[in-house]
């Protein structure tokens, strides 16, 4: 089951998990927690589905039927688009060899089993905060800018900015990610979602309505253009 389109604010989790119950009580919890939630319960169709759209974070069980977790983590970090994927594994086995290969592969945690759903929602944040700190905060700050989630109020220095919601998540987006270049079309996809249609220029529009709304008082500008490439934030 893919990943289903959803707010662009609400981070992205993959379970791969084959044992049915499991994955749907992973399903349910992570989803009351306020992630968007994908469930996979083979390895080769897991990797096909991050392909297709990267998640924030992979739930990977050790033991799986075709392709083992073990192999998709170590797949999952030999490719430059994914070296960085979050990765929990999941074992029944809580040998200490298992979790000294399992690291050794490059997943970020390690769970056992049986765990307690509290446990793996702690583990699950801890991961996003480290990783990704721009995630799971209330409030970002990058420079003098400053996005607030929760009051959707976003400030550079100490004037308020006033943006659309599409800039707004534009300017999200750009914040959890500093300093790496985004394609038109993976703005697209991340901002606006990837099932619906619009043209790439309509990007440099919003790019240019976020551009005109953070640099009023003709600050330096934050946006980045980097020629045939895409956008970034400036670090
Ligand atoms: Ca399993």
């Amino acid at each position: 089951m893919a990943i289903e389109s959803q707010p662009a604010l609400r981070p992205t989790i993959l379970v791969v998990e084959d044992e049915e119950s499991l994955a749907t009580l992973l399903h349910y919890n992570l989803e009351r927690e306020g992630y968007a939630v994908g469930v996979s319960s083979d390895g080769e169709e897991a990797l096909m589905l991050i392909d297709e759209k990267q998640p924030d974070l992979v739930i990977l069980d050790w033991m799986l039927p075709s392709v083992s977790g073990i192999e998709v983590c170590r797949r999952l970090r030999q490719s430059t688009q994914t070296r960085n994927l979050p990765i929990i594994m999941l074992t029944a086995r809580g040998e200490e060899t298992d979790r000294i290969r399992g690291l050794d592969m490059g997943a970020d945690d390690y769970v056992v089993k049986p765990f307690s759903m509290i446990e793996l929602c702690a583990r699950v944040r801890a991961v996003l905060r480290r990783i990704r700190p721009g995630l799971s905060e209330d409030k970002v700050r990058h420079g003098d800018l400053m996005i607030d989630r929760v009051a959707h109020r976003v400030k550079r220095g100490a004037d308020d900015i006033r943006l659309g919601p599409t800039e707004f998540r534009l300017l999200d987006h750009f914040m959890q990610h500093p300093g790496r270049v985004f394609s038109r079309e993976q703005l697209l996809d991340a901002v606006w979602g990837s099932d619906v249609y619009v043209e790439t220029r309509t990007v440099d529009v919003h790019i240019g309505r976020l551009r005109r709304a953070l640099n009023r008082d003709g600050q330096e500008d934050p946006i980045r253009t980097v020629r045939s490439a895409g956008y970034s934030l400036e670090v």
